[in-house]
């Protein structure tokens, strides 16, 4: 079994800074990417380049998100710690660890079995406590909602309107939405007090399409 090592927590720490320099703010989420062992999401290939800002392909064609990428999501959703938080797309496995490393009560589900089988045992494996389906991640997970906030970690090609049903009032959805071909919109969207929608462009980001039909892929 592949272990963590002081060679990795440093690197780690020097990938913290990288990340404080290109904006983040949030301790919390610095200190959650201090401490999860990135190197053991990718594969042994890649594991040199574990605590490099960049994504890197995982099983099933899909891709680990660039670390910015995650700790500029997990910032966004703004929850304190204890919050219940839904992911979707947990692919490796490492924005659920970030997640549950930030203290929020963490769901996530993948719709690629072969993913949803890797993260598994490695999250129980780490002694991460995350709730995991599988499934398809448009419909979310009716049953433990209301959730605190909602992270899309593939891009969908309209708000999922499904998902905005599953938030509490406040919570908030940060979901990357646009074009597969291009880079896509960051959107935060929540309920305010008065109960109004309101929406917030964040920024670009490129990432791998949200799918609606695991048998056709589409
Ligand atoms: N959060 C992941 C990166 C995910 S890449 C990590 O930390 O490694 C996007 C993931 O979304 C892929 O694993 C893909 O299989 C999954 N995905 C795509 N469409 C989906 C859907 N409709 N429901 C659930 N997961 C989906």
């Amino acid at each position: 079994m592949r272990t963590d090592s002081p060679r990795h927590q440093g690197q780690r720490l020097q990938l913290v800074e990288q990340l404080r320099e290109r904006g983040i703010m949030d301790e919390g989420v610095l200190d959650a990417i201090s401490q999860v062992p990135r190197h053991l999401f990718l594969d042994s290939s890649f594991e040199q380049y574990a605590y490099r800002d960049a994504a890197f392909p995982i099983r099933a064609q899909q891709t680990i998100s660039q670390p910015y990428t995650v700790a500029f999501q997990t910032e966004a959703l703004r929850a304190p710690s204890g919050s219940k938080i839904l992911e979707i797309g947990t692919g490796s496995g490492y924005q659920a660890a970030v997640l549950a490393a930030m203290g929020y009560k963490v769901y996530t589900i993948e719709r690629q079995k072969e993913l949803f089988d890797f993260s598994k045992s490695l999250l129980l494996d780490l002694g991460y406590r995350v709730s995991q389906k599988f499934g398809d991640g448009y419909k979310g997970m009716p049953a433990f909602a209301p959730f605190d906030g909602i992270l899309v970690t593939a891009a969908a090609p309209a708000l999922p309107q499904e998902l905005l049903e599953q938030l509490r009032p406040g919570g908030r959805l940060i979901v990357p939405v646009g074009e597969v071909e291009s880079e896509q919109s960051m959107h935060a969207v929540w309920t305010d007090k008065a109960g109004l929608r309101q929406e917030e462009v964040l920024g670009q980001f490129r990432f791998v399409p949200m799918l609606k039909d695991v048998n056709t892929g589409r």
